[in-house]
C-alpha cells in the first residue's frame, strides 16, 4: 500500500531501514502516515518544520535487565521496557505489557498509537508504553510481586506524577499495579498518583476497572445510532476474556445485545443462550482459569480449541477484545459473508490492514482502536486529576465524564473524516484528529 504523498512514502522506507525487524511498529506507522498525506497536502508546515519526522521517533526509549528469584530459588533475568514517545500535549501516559511475545517492536508500536489515542480524548496527556517478557500466567503471587519489585527498582527513576504515568495492559491487572505501586512508594518515599489502575483503598478511581470495555460500547453506540442502527437486540461475538472484554460484555448486555461467545488464546466459548457474565468473571478474575472452564457448569454450551475460529460464528456486530493482528482477512471475510455489520476494536490494532480495507469496503461499520478504546486512558487521567486534587468522584460521576468523552471523541473523529475528503472513514478521521493537536503543539515548541 502506497501513501498518497512522496515525502511520507519516503519517510516510511527510512522508518523502515531505522528500525528493521518490527512489523508491528512498520504497520501502525504506516496506517497513520496514509491518513495523513491530505493534512500534510493542505499544511506544507508539518513537513518542512521536521513534524513529521520526529513524530516517528521516540523521544526515549529506556531498556533494561530484570532479574528475579522463583520460590525453588532459581534465578530468572527478563528484559522491560518503557518507551517514552512523545510529550508534546502532556506527561507520557500508557499501559505496561507482561507477555512473553513483549519485544522493543510492540512497545514502540503501542507507544505510537497511544500518541493519537491520548490527543483524541481531549485530555493534557502524552503517548508512552512499556512492559516485558516476563508471563505473570502459572507463577505464583510472590514470584509475581518479586518481579514487579525488581521492574519497578529500575523504572522508578524514568517515571513519576508529572513525567510519565504508567498503568495496566495485557498481563498487567490490579494486582501487579498493587506490587508496583508499592515498591515505587517504598523507593521514592512518597505517595503520588504516578500509576493508575490503582486499588480504591489506595487512590484509584471508580469505574477504571470498567472503563476500557464500557467506552468501547458507548463509542460503538455512537456509530451504530449514526447508521441508524443500535445494539438492541444484536448478536454480538467478543474476543479475549479480560479486562477489556469483560467489561465490553457487560455494557453490550446492558444495551441489550446477546454476547453469544468469548475466547482466550486456547479457544473460545459460543454459548447460543447468552454468555453467563458473572460466571465468566469469576473464571478470569477470581480464580484465573481458562476460558475451557466455562462448560464445566455450561455443557450446553460449547467449546472449541483455537482462538481465531470464534470470528466465524454469525453476528451482527464483533469486538476484537484480545490483542494485536487477531482479525485477518479470512476471518474478515467469513464476519461479512455472516451479516456481520459492525467491528469496532477494543484490543490494539486486533485487525490486519487487508482485514480492514475488507470490512470497509463491504461497507460494515468499522471503529478503529484509536478511538474506540481510548476509555481507558480517558479514565487514567481522571484517575490522575482525582489524585491531584485529593479528591475521589463517584462512579455515576467518572462514567457520565467517560461516556461524554466517548461521544465527543467519535464527532471529533467523524467531523475530521469529513473535513479531509474521507466522510465515514473513522480510521482516516480518528488519526487526523489525534494527530492536529499534536502536530500543532509540536509546531509551537520549535525544533529541539
Ligand atoms: P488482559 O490481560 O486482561 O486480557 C487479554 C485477553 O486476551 C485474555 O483473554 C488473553 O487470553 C487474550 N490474549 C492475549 N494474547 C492473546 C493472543 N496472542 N491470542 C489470543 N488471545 C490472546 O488484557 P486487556 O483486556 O487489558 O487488554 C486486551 C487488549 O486491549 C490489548 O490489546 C490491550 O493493549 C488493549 N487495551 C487495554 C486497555 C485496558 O484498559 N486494559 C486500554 C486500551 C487497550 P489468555 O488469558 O489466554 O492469555
Amino acid at each position: 500500500m502506497s501513501i498518497k504523498n512522496e515525502y511520507l512514502n519516503g519517510l516510511m522506507d527510512r522508518v523502515i531501514a531505522r528500525n528493521p525487524a518490527e512489523p508491528e511498529f512498520h504497520q501502525a506507522v504506516r496506517e497513520v502516515l496514509t491518513s495523513l498525506a491530505p493534512v500534510v497536502e493542505a499544511r506544507p508546515e508539518f513537513i518542512r518544520e521536521g513534524v513529521m519526522d520526529c513524530l516517528v521517533e521516540p523521544e526515549r526509549i529506556i531498556k533494561f535487565r530484570v532479574p528475579w528469584e522463583d520460590e525453588k530459588g532459581n534465578i530468572h533475568v527478563n528484559r522491560g521496557f518503557r518507551v517514552q514517545f512523545n510529550s508534546a500535549i502532556g506527561p507520557y501516559k500508557g499501559g505496561l505489557r507482561f507477555h512473553p511475545s513483549v519485544y522493543e517492536g510492540i512497545i514502540k508500536f503501542l507507544g505510537f498509537e497511544q500518541i493519537f489515542k491520548n490527543s483524541l480524548t481531549g485530555l493534557p496527556i502524552g503517548g508512552g508504553k512499556g512492559g516485558s517478557d516476563f508471563d505473570p500466567k502459572g507463577k505464583t503471587d510472590l514470584e509475581v510481586m518479586r518481579f514487579c519489585q525488581s521492574f519497578m527498582t529500575e523504572l522508578f527513576k524514568y517515571i513519576g506524577p508529572d513525567t510519565d504515568v504508567p498503568a495496566g495492559d495485557i498481563g498487567v491487572g490490579s494486582r501487579e499495579i498493587g506490587y508496583l505501586f508499592g515498591q515505587y512508594k517504598r523507593l521514592r518515599n512518597e505517595f503520588t498518583g504516578v500509576l493508575t489502575g490503582k486499588g480504591l483503598s489506595y487512590g484509584g478511581s471508580l469505574a477504571r476497572t470498567e472503563a476500557t470495555g464500557y467506552g468501547l460500547c458507548y463509542f460503538t453506540d455512537c456509530m451504530l445510532k449514526d447508521a441508524g442502527k443500535s445494539f438492541e437486540g444484536a448478536t454480538v461475538v467478543i474476543s479475549g476474556s479480560g479486562n477489556v472484554a469483560l467489561y465490553a460484555c457487560e455494557k453490550a448486555a446492558q444495551f441489550g445485545a446477546k454476547v453469544v461467545a468469548m475466547s482466550d488464546s486456547g479457544g473460545y466459548i459460543y454459548d447460543k443462550n447468552g454468555i453467563d457474565l458473572p460466571l465468566m468473571k469469576r473464571l478470569k478474575e477470581v480464580e484465573r482459569k481458562r476460558i475451557s472452564a466455562y462448560i464445566d457448569t455450561h455443557p450446553e454450551a460449547e467449546y472449541h480449541t483455537g482462538c481465531a475460529g470464534v470470528w466465524q460464528i454469525p453476528c451482527g456486530i464483533a469486538l476484537p477484545c484480545a490483542t494485536q493482528n487477531e482479525l485477518d482477512l479470512q476471518s474478515a471475510k467469513a464476519l461479512i459473508a455472516n451479516g456481520c455489520f459492525a467491528v469496532a476494536e477494543g484490543a490494539n490494532m486486533p485487525c490486519t490492514p487487508d482485514a480492514v480495507d475488507a470490512l470497509q469496503a463491504a461497507g460494515v461499520l468499522f471503529a478503529p482502536a484509536k478511538a474506540a478504546n481510548a476509555g481507558g486512558v480517558a479514565t487514567s487521567a481522571l484517575e490522575m486529576s482525582q489524585n491531584s486534587m485529593r479528591f475521589y468522584w463517584t462512579f455515576e460521576e467518572v462514567d457520565d465524564h467517560l461516556r461524554k468523552i466517548m461521544t465527543d471523541l467519535y464527532h471529533n473523529a467523524s467531523d475530521a473524516a469529513a473535513r479531509y475528503g474521507t466522510p465515514g472513514d473513522l480510521v482516516a478521521g480518528a488519526n487526523i484528529a489525534g494527530f492536529l493537536k499534536v502536530g500543532e503543539s509540536m509546531l509551537a515548541y520549535g525544533i529541539v
